[in-house]
């Protein structure tokens, strides 16, 4: 029979930290501290299978279900010695959702579960004023959650009743207003939703079940599901567990924390807490919290540690056997009961990129973990938030200097941020669509989830470094600041204040530090970050960049693992140098026709295409060949002896030519052409549908002289940098074939051309020719492609728009909508499509080396770069991906985490 509850509690767990498949990421978490000895309210959970199975069936749950709950029920209470519905010992339970992968404050949780008229007299014979603020809690949550009573009526009641009763915080209403507040919440629910709140507990409890199922649903879930690339199959569990409270006085407390810092990694525990307060109020932002540990205190700020020592040292205890014991940074929520510690989540904290691999190298100094382990625990994207500007020094001082800075909030998210204010987060989407975008709120909440994704940085005025905020924009890699009090946002007059400055509006220019949290008025200038000081710049030692050094030992242990080569696509020596100091193997794609369009050049190359026969594009091309010649011998240079694999000429003619009258009548002049001849000559060159017309190995086959030209170039800038010591490695590579005529008779002429050279030059240079493949006939004929090449190279941009007919340059007016849709799982130009393109890839592979064992294979279109197709590529037994320079680290890390999940699989 299936099961489908888990019992969590009193030292024993039925469920454990490797069953959040099944237990959902907290149910796991919960049942894991159970059974390690960490102190958690009992409870139990309800398995995401019978999520799925709630939508399989129409909203209804399995036979078993009832029994299982009551059951797990009467063991809670047997637990905590008290009775759910009980007037005079109720118990009250939490109903918490909690999917596989965290998803914070998406759905819902509700507090204070079991309180009715009658047992909140039995909570009241201990204390009436908490009994009572518990009860409007719990009213509150339920309505919103299982009634949809909005939750701003009850909110617009009690700040009301705050302001009547003259103080600032709930903690310090009196019993006899709460009283009347309950009252009060009771008439709202009978008005907004027509019945009276419910009285029977089990009935409250089915209730917050079937919305916890139901809250996997919401929109804000899905639109979170869809950044994070979260199965919508995977379903959430329920944790029915039962309540402590942090809001019984002053020696109660809320507060979550980080084993480590999240933002910059730093080995200190860290973390903020609320006196007198009930879970999600720290968390929501609604009131600033305070630091737990006095090393976080700004100014006079009181930490727990100061406050309550006694469970300060409990939590430290707590906290470091967690720690080892996950052997990662973990994110934790607690509440302190009349001085007694109860941990009520732990999970595996979000970090930013800087964060993730400060803690994998300090966590391989500590001996906690290898470097196998550490380089599986940097998501290989991550790295790139390394490599992201930060701003100019002096920019900087300047403007301090200047007296821009708005104000200083807390540092949650590192990075440098410029953009145009917006203070929604629709606006933010909007106006992100012509500009860089600053989100600036007083504190967000899940619905702002897409403008926090569509802004460059995210500034908040409340909440901490646990806020919504700062959790979610850390999660994204956007630089955010929170936190910021002396700044007042003004959302009626669309105004941000600050002491002492002018207002500004929506649309005027702000800076964000995240690293340093300091907030400036006005588009500050950026500089290149740490790791391309040290590498690409030497403005900065290696002994002075932490980042860099960690960086470099990350990757350098990627390296010692990864079986794949990483070469990257780059036309220029700049880029070849990049390439290089980024790790890169090589260039794996050199697109030669870029080459064609600076200035001085396109007149030859439009002399070249519109000569009237044969001997006119061969006079043009003469004078091509110094500028490319001098093109490779640069590449090859900075190259240093690294392979680079030249594609010869690939785009359509037309590309080249002049389109407009006044750009025809200049060519026209500079070639000593009439306008009209020449005008006519462009017509009859223009094609209806050039992306599948004359264009890559075709232009090599009807005009020979332009692949001609280009061989020759490549060799004689090889032996030219020969001459100097320095070894050239180019690999010809024939683009847009589709049948094995064109490629025989395309190499052919690139052997006997690059040997001539060689020959020339008394020179030796291995002459290597091989194939794009990207027409998905090239991969099906692979096994007769493979007795002329020497290698392949898998373009995917080009084999992806074939073989889904799809135009990457009109795509985006539909596949948005494909993938919002399910008809595809994601866009197929960022990440590959596995299950079509993908066979192409692997089968083209397979039948390609089934010829010629020794057959080098790999890919250089976008894919290359992207870590999900990188895995893929690797199960595929590729030689190398190639990438743009700039995500050269980001491909070491995936092709390693690739290999290592491979062996894994193998055994
Ligand atoms: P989320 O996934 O949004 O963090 P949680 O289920 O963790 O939601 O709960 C929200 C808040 O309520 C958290 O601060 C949590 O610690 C607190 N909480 C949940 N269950 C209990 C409980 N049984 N006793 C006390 N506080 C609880
Ligand atoms: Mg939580
Ligand atoms: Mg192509």
């Amino acid at each position: 029979m299936a099961k489908y509850v888990y019992h969590f509690g009193d030292g024993h767990a039925e469920g454990n930290a490797k069953m959040k498949d099944v237990l959902g990421g907290k149910g796991a978490g919960l049942a894991e501290m159970t059974n390690i000895g960490v102190p958690v309210p009992p409870g139990f959970t309800i398995s995401t299978e019978v999520c799925t199975y709630y939508y399989a069936h129409n909203m209804t749950y399995p036979r078993e279900l009832q029994t299982e709950v009551e059951q797990n029920l009467a063991k809670v209470e047997e637990s905590v010695g008290r009775k759910f519905g009980d007037a005079q010992k109720p118990l009250l339970v939490s109903v918490r959702s909690g999917a596989r992968a965290s998803m914070p404050g998406m759905m819902d949780t509700i507090l204070n579960l079991g309180l009715n008229d009658e047992t909140v007299k039995g909570l009241a014979a201990h204390d009436e004023r908490f009994a009572l603020d518990s009860y409007r809690r719990f009213i509150q949550m339920y309505s919103d959650v299982v009634l949809e009573v909005d939750k701003e009526h009850f909110e617009h009641e009690l700040f009301a009743l705050r302001d009547k009763v003259g103080v600032k915080t709930d903690a310090e209403i009196p019993a006899s207003a709460l009283r009347e507040l309950v009252e009060t919440y009771k008439r709202i629910v009978r008005e907004k939703h027509g019945s009276d709140f419910p009285q029977i507990v089990k009935e409250q409890l089915w209730g917050a079940i079937g919305a916890v199922f139901s809250s996997w649903n919401n929109q804000r879930a899905i639109t979170y599901r869809k950044l994070n690339q979260i199965p919508s199959e995977w379903g959430t569990a329920v944790n029915v567990q039962s309540m402590v409270f942090g809001n019984m006085g002053d020696d109660c407390a809320t507060g979550v924390a980080f084993t480590r810092n999240p933002s910059t990694g730093e080995k200190k525990f860290f973390g903020e807490y609320l006196a007198n307060a009930q879970g999600e109020d720290v968390v929501a932002g609604i009131r600033t919290p305070l630091p737990i540990s006095k090393a976080q205190v700004i100014g006079d700020e009181k930490s727990l540690e100061e406050t309550m020592p006694d469970v300060y040292a409990q939590l430290v205890d707590v906290y470091k056997k967690l720690e080892g014991h996950y052997r990662d940074m973990q994110d934790i929520e607690f509440t302190i009961q009349s001085g007694k510690l109860y941990l009520l989540q732990t999970r595996t904290g979000k970090r930013t990129g800087f964060a993730a691999v400060k803690i994998a190298c300090d966590m391989v100094d500590e001996n906690l973990i290898d470097h196998k382990e550490a380089v599986s625990r940097v998501e290989a994207g991550q790295i790139t938030q390394l490599l992201a500007p930060v701003f100019d020094a002096k920019e900087k001082s300047k403007a301090t200097g200047g007296g821009r800075v708005l104000g200083r909030g807390l540092p949650a998210g590192p990075g440098a941020a410029t953009g145009r204010i917006a203070f929604n987060a629709e606006r933010a989407v909007q106006m992100a669509k012509d500009d860089p975008v600053i989100l600036v709120r007083v504190e967000t909440s899940p619905e702002d989830i897409a403008g926090m994704h569509s802004a460059a940085g995210i500034l908040t005025t409340r909440g901490g470094l646990t806020s919504h905020a700062a959790v979610v924009a850390r999660g994204m890699g956007r630089p955010c600041v929170v936190g910021a009090g002396m700044i007042r946002v003004d959302y009626a007059r669309g105004e941000l204040r600050s002491e002492g400055h002018e207002p500004l509006e929506e649309g005027d220019w702000l800076s964000l530090d995240g690293t340093t949290g300091e907030i400036i008025s006005g588009n500050l200038a950026t500089r290149p970050s740490e790791i391309v000081q040290v590498l690409l710049e030497n403005s900065m030692k290696p002994e002075e960049s932490e980042v860099y050094r960690n960086f470099d030992r990350l990757l350098k242990w990627a390296d010692e693992i990864r079986t794949m080569g990483v070469r990257a696509n780059g036309d220029t020596p700049n880029d070849a140098r990049v390439a290089r100091l980024f790790g890169a193997v090589g260039i794996g794609l050199c697109r030669t026709e870029h080459m064609f369009f600076a200035e001085e050049r396109i007149l030859r190359v439009r002399e070249m295409i519109l000569a009237r026969n044969e001997e006119g594009r061969r006079k043009a091309l003469a004078q091509i060949l110094p500028y490319q010649k001098a093109d490779f011998e640069g590449i090859f240079r900075e190259l240093h002896g690294l392979p680079v694999t030249i594609r010869l000429l690939d785009p359509p003619l037309h590309e080249f030519l002049p389109h407009t009258e006044a750009q025809i009548s200049s060519v026209a002049r500079d070639m000593n052409w009439g306008f009209v001849e020449l005008r006519n000559k462009v017509n009859q060159l223009h094609e209806t549908n050039p992306m599948l017309g004359h264009r890559g190995c075709r232009l090599g086959i009807t005009f020979p002289e332009i692949y001609e030209m280009q061989v020759r170039a490549i060799y004689e800038a090889a032996c030219a940098v020969k001459n100097d010591g320095i070894d050239a490695r180019p690999e010809v590579m024939i683009p847009l074939v589709g049948t094995v005529g064109e490629l025989q008779l395309t190499s052919d002429m690139v052997r006997r051309v690059a040997n001539e050279v060689l020959k020339e030059k008394h020179a030796d240079v291995p002459v290597i020719v091989g194939t794009m493949i990207e027409i998905p006939r090239a991969a099906l004929v692979a096994d007769k492609l493979a007795e002329t090449a020497e290698f392949f190279s898998f373009g995917t941009n080009d084999l992806t728009q074939m073989t889904f007919g799809y135009s990457r340059d009109d795509a985006g007016t539909f596949l948005p909508e494909y993938v919002d849709k399910k008809i595809l799982p994601k866009d197929p130009f960022e990440s590959i499509d596995q299950e079509g393109v993908g066979q192409l890839v692997k089968l083209g592979a397979e039948r390609g080396r089934a010829t010629n064992a020794k057959l080098k294979v790999g890919v250089c279109g976008e894919h290359g770069g992207d870590p999900d197709s990188i895995r893929f590529f690797r199960s595929c037994a590729l030689d190398y991906v190639s990438c743009s320079p700039y995500r050269v680290p980001v491909a070491r890390l995936a092709a390693a985490q690739a290999e290592l999940e491979f062996k894994h699989y193998e055994g």
